[in-house]
């Protein structure tokens, strides 16, 4: 069967135009400028957009990953697809290794079902001065056997490992871990500007989101930050909430970095669609007031916990508070996260021979439609 979407506005890498495209099993087969040449579902000059990639989320719809739930990881995936996510990286935070490994083998099965693409250890390999939303008291030394078999439970679906550069072990599982496939991230890390060097050539890839949980920037001790941002070969995560970073902040990231090495992640909690009230972030409590997500008790307490964000809401900001064009809110929201996973041959832009995962969006830049492998989530 073939579907075709006519009357859009298509936003593709090299800008936005009017046109049409057509999609068969699951893939979209032609993309053509102006008046579609057959019948089709006509869009009323809405935006086409490339499903969002969010690499760095723990939930929402109440539910949350860490648990390992499979129903409340559905329901996760259901809500943040509702808001345009088509491709949900599944992150865990520090807990227990027997947690970790129930959790990690409980949504390995989600992955095989196509339901995630991939599960994420945001810890225990961080550092405690810098742990914010993680159980200092479980938090471990990187150890390269144990990351093994923290693995072998994902089955081939874990996909990330954020660690902080600085422990001890560390440089060695990063290099174990990019050895076997698996992306390292350096955050929730108190590391200098020359031990994240240390890291990235040890093969870490990705800044967890950058500006949180890491030393600041310094004119005379520029830190983690700048050696992130100066590195051509890291993609930068930014949590584009309006709490989590000024946007002033990630203006700057943005203009170092670039849409092409920057990937707007949600690092939603579980109120993400639910609302305010009292959560659970793995084994923490989180209290959730106006949409903002703190740890409720501890040393830490007051510190921010995830967000309540969805990749939709995030989108729009990218385009009204950091002044992107909509090309550049889909470069951010979708192709650069997606060539994090190293998935950008098949998803993150609407071009033909890619994978029919889209948005529809509105003037105002809410979504109105959600299609998956070719298949409506929500149909406009
Ligand atoms: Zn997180």
């Amino acid at each position: 069967m073939t579907i075709t979407l006519a009357d859009a506005r298509i936003v593709t890498p090299e800008g936005v135009h009017d046109g049409w495209l057509t999609i068969e099993d699951g893939r979209i087969s032609h993309v053509g400028r102006g008046t579609a040449p057959g019948p089709g579902h006509a869009l009323g000059g809405r935006y086409v957009v490339p499903g969002f990639v969010d690499i760095h989320n723990h939930g929402g719809a109440g539910g949350s990953f860490p648990t390992g739930d499979q129903e409340q990881a559905g329901r996760i995936a259901s809500l943040h697809a509702r808001h345009g996510t088509t491709t949900l990286v599944a992150s865990l935070v520090t807990a227990s290794l027997d947690d970790l490994t129930r959790a990690t083998s409980s949504l390995a099965d989600l992955c095989e079902d196509g339901v995630l693409a991939g599960i994420h250890f945001e810890g225990p390999y961080i550092s405690k001065a810098r742990c914010g939303a993680h159980d200092p008291a479980l938090l471990r030394e990187p150890s390269v056997r144990e990351f093994r078999r923290l693995l072998a439970a994902g089955r081939g679906h874990v996909r990330m490992l954020t660690i902080a550069a600085e422990l001890p072990g560390a440089l060695d599982t990063i290099r174990d871990a990019a050895a076997a496939g698996v992306i390292a991230a350096l955050g929730h890390s108190d590391a200098g500007y020359e031990q994240t060097i240390a890291g990235i050539e040890a093969g870490a890839r990705v800044a967890t989101h950058l500006y949180n949980a890491m030393p600041q920037l310094g004119h005379r001790d520029p830190g983690p930050i700048a050696a992130l941002l100066e590195d051509g070969r890291v993609t930068v995560e930014l949590v584009n909430d309006g709490v989590h970073v000024h946007p002033a902040m990630l203006r700057l990231a943005l203009r170092t970095a670039g849409p092409g090495r920057t990937a707007l992640i949600t690092d939603a909690m579980a109120a993400a669609g639910a609302g305010d009230g009292s959560y659970d972030l793995g084994p923490l409590k989180v209290n959730v007031v106006d949409g903002v997500a703190r740890l409720a008790n501890g040393d830490a307490a007051g510190s921010i916990a995830g967000s309540t964000l969805t990749m939709d809401a995030a989108f729009r900001r990218a385009v009204r508070e950091l002044g992107l064009s909509l090309s550049e809110a889909a470069e951010v929201t979708s192709l650069t996260p997606a060539r994090v996973l190293g998935l950008d041959d098949r998803l993150g832009s609407v071009s033909a021979g890619r994978q029919a995962d889209l948005v529809v969006l509105t003037e105002d830049l809410e979504v109105a439609g959600v299609m998956r492998r070719g298949t409506w989530i929500t149909e406009p």
